[in-house]
Order: structure tokens, then sequence, then C-alpha cells
């Protein structure tokens, strides 16, 4: 499925640090999760051993990164990873940064137009296919690599904490806007932030990390607040 699974997960970095003890979760297919804590906690290598990017020490990691076969093409294109930083190719415009991903697929500029076009639009840069990272404002740098993330039609995304360097009016905008378009594909998301604002106006359940190493010490439910809609 599209879930994401962890149990029991330890992780003992190559320098003998201990960033994770006995970390369990479970993310269900189309559950947008929050994962909550301060810096250091270990959120973001909660979110690489869910993307396959590192391997866990000890504990089981079941997710559609770990599970996809490598050779298949159409695996790693089921998970997406936004980070924190827009990763923007600075000399490619926005349509070539975009393009990308299904570039590395095999599909042609032609061929790939039709949905680099409609994650563009999707992200409200419609207009701005032909723009350069340093033209754009830095909430318009982050939409382009969500619009990127999101072009192979992935069914999970990670993200760590993509708003953080944003001023609050915009990262108060990309939240409504994310939630809206979240609401309207529901992939399954595991959201890591600092902010408990962002964390329960975003996601049906929070998960709270904290310690050194990290664990995971809280969880809520986040109720469906009138005040959404
Ligand atoms: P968070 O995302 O909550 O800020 P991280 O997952 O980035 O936390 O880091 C958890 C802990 O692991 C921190 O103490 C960090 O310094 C350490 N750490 C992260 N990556 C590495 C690494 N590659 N080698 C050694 N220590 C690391
Ligand atoms: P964001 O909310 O994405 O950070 P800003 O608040 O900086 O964007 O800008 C608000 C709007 O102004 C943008 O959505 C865009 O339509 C327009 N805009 C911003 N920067 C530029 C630019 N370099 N060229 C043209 N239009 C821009």
């Amino acid at each position: 499925d599209a879930g994401l699974h962890l149990h029991g997960v330890h992780k003992r970095h190559p320098n003998g640090l201990l960033a994770l003890q006995d970390v369990t979760l479970d993310v269900a297919p189309g559950e947008f999760v929050a994962l909550l804590g301060p810096s250091g906690c270990g959120k973001s290598t909660v979110l690489r051993l869910a993307a396959g990017l590192e391997a866990a020490s000890d504990g089981r990691v079941d997710t559609p990164a770990t599970r996809a076969d490598p050779r298949a093409q159409a695996g790693a294109a089921e998970t997406a990873f936004v980070f924190q930083e827009p990763t923007l190719m600075p000399w490619a415009c926005c349509f070539d940064n975009v393009w990308l991903p299904l570039r590395l697929a095999g599909r042609s500029r032609a061929q790939a137009e039709p949905d680099v076009m409609r994650e563009l639009r999707a992200v409200g840069l419609g207009d701005f296919a032909g723009a350069y990272p340093h033209e754009l404002s830095g909430g318009m740098r982050m939409r382009a690599s969500i619009a990127r993330a999101l072009v192979t039609r992935p069914r999970v995304l990670l993200m760590d904490e993509p708003f953080a360097a944003l001023d609050e009016f915009t990262r108060q905008k990309l939240n409504a806007d994310l939630l809206a378009w979240w609401a309207a594909h529901r992939l399954t998301v595991l959201f890591v932030t600092h902010s408990v604002y962002e964390a329960v106006f975003l996601s049906q359940r929070v998960l709270v990390m904290s310690g050194r190493p990290g664990r995971i010490v809280a969880e809520h439910r986040v109720p469906e607040p009138a005040a959404r809609d």
C-alpha cells in the first residue's frame, strides 16, 4: 500500500551518534501526518529512512520507497521529497526544473509539456514557466519545487520543513494551498515541522518527537475543525 510503516527503528550514524531510539509509526494511505519536535530530535532522519535514502540500524522500515524494486523505474516515482530549501537548478527556467524528473524518465520536452504545465498552473506559476529561479520570490521558488515533486504523480509526499525559510504571511498562504491540494488528491503525506501551528493546521494527526536520541513521545489526533472550511 501507499502507507508508511516504521517499527522499532533505531538509527546510529557512522560517527556513533544514536539519532533515533525505538521509533514506531504508521501513516495510513491517504493520511496527512505531521512530525513535530525541536531541531536535532531526529525528524529529518525519520524522513530519510522513509524515503529509502538511508537504512535503519535496527528495526523495520516498510514504505513504497523501501519496497520498490530498484530495477523497476516506476518505483522511484512513487515517493516525492520536498526539502527545506527550494532546490531548483539556478541555470534552468521553471519549466525545465519541473520537467527534470520526467526527462530522467525519458520524456521529451514536448511529451512532458502537458504534465509540466498542469503542475505549474496548480501551484499558481502558469505564467512563469519561462522565469528563472532568481526572478522569483522565495514563495514562488518553493511552489516550483513542489510542482517538480508532484509532476510524476507520486503516491507519497515527504516534506522536510518546506516553508520554514518563508515569511509568516507567505507560509500561511502556502499552508492553505497545500491543505486544499491534499484534500483534492489525498496522497500519503508525512510533514516535518517545528511549528505547532502548522502541524495542527495541516494534519489529521500530530506525532511529537523529542530527546536525543529522538523518540516519539506523544500523539494527537487533530479534530476536524469547522474553522478549516
Ligand atoms: P531534526 O530533523 O529533528 O532537526 P535530524 O534528523 O536532522 O534532526 O538529526 C538528528 C540528530 O542526528 C542530530 O543530533 C544530528 O546532529 C544528527 N545527525 C544527522 N545526520 C547525521 C549524520 N549524517 N552523521 C552524524 N550525525 C547526524
Ligand atoms: P509569494 O507569496 O509566492 O512569496 P510574493 O508575495 O513575493 O509571492 O509575490 C506575490 C505575487 O507577486 C506573486 O504570486 C506573483 O504573482 C507576483 N510576483 C512576485 N515576484 C514576481 C516577479 N519577480 N515577477 C513577476 N511577478 C512577481
